[in-house]
């Protein structure tokens, strides 16, 4: 089976004190490459350093939502010059997260602009991260759009309708184990509705990990278990499911076959 785990924090407790345990792990059930996402500039440092350490990993650089208010010019400008190295293969996790709303809504406005259009700059897919904010980050989406943008919509927690605007933009819609709870039924429609040739697959590793490890640390190699739930609810083959995301993920990241 060939799986990517898109979307993992390596850098992140606990998972950061057993890297290479982690990484083993979920080679030995089939994830064939991961992509760990950079927070802040420290932590996009570090997620190109472990992309040089291990083969299979790649890295994104990017600055949270929550994190954008210490941001300064230099901070960007520092961002720049990381995104030019080979193994960065997008620009995130970036965004507006209002349901926590550690930054001010306006510092998060301005800073997801400024990473779209840097990301523009030097071609890298996005990687958005958006809480309580649906309509505005699709506003942005499209007024920043010069419709070479590229990028998917993590962790997603929209309804049929967003996902129906977020494919229209011609952006790929990815889901984590949050789709194996007994009460997503949401999302679980939303995965129903979304053709498999726009889903990507991660875990959001240490979070969010799903049934039956809820409440435990999450760890890429159970990227398997969200696979699993979408052949069920989309009663397709396990292996199909596997393939065709990680052929998505490919090509939007531009990753390599293994
Ligand atoms: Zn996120
Ligand atoms: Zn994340």
């Amino acid at each position: 089976m060939d799986f990517i785990d898109t979307h993992v924090h390596l850098d992140i407790p606990p998972i950061a004190k057993d890297q290479a345990g982690v990484i083993s792990r979920a080679e030995k059930v089939g994830v064939r490459q991961l992509i760990t996402i950079g927070i802040d500039l420290a932590s996009s440092r570090e997620t190109l350093e472990l992309a040089e350490l291990f083969p299979r990993v790649y890295a994104a650089i990017g600055i949270h939502p929550h994190d954008t208010k210490g941001a300064s010019h230099d901070v960007y400008e520092e961002l720049l010059k990381l995104a030019g190295t080979p193994k960065v293969v997008a620009w995130g996790e970036i965004g507006l997260d209002f349901v926590k709303e550690y930054s001010s809504r306006d510092i998060q406005r301005n800073a997801f602009r400024r990473q779209v259009q840097m990301a523009g700059q030097v071609d890298l897919p996005i990687i958005i991260h958006n809480r309580g904010a649906h309509t505005e980050t699709i506003d942005i989406l499209k007024e920043e759009s010069s419709g070479a943008l590229r990028g998917v919509m993590h962790c997603f927690s929209g309804d049929v309708k967003v996902a129906r605007q977020v494919l229209d933009l011609g952006f790929f819609i990815s889901v984590t184990g949050i789709i194996t709870f007994p009460n997503a039924k949401v999302v679980k429609e939303v995965v129903r509705y979304v053709p498999l040739e726009c889903l990507l697959i991660e875990t959001d590793s240490p979070f969010l990990s799903p049934v039956p490890y809820r409440g435990k640390p999450n760890e890429p190699a159970r990227v398997i278990h969200v696979a699993e739930e979408i052949a069920r609810i989309k009663n397709t083959p396990l292996e199909e499911i596997a393939q065709c995301t990680s052929n998505n993920a490919r090509g939007l990241f531009k990753l390599p076959v293994p």
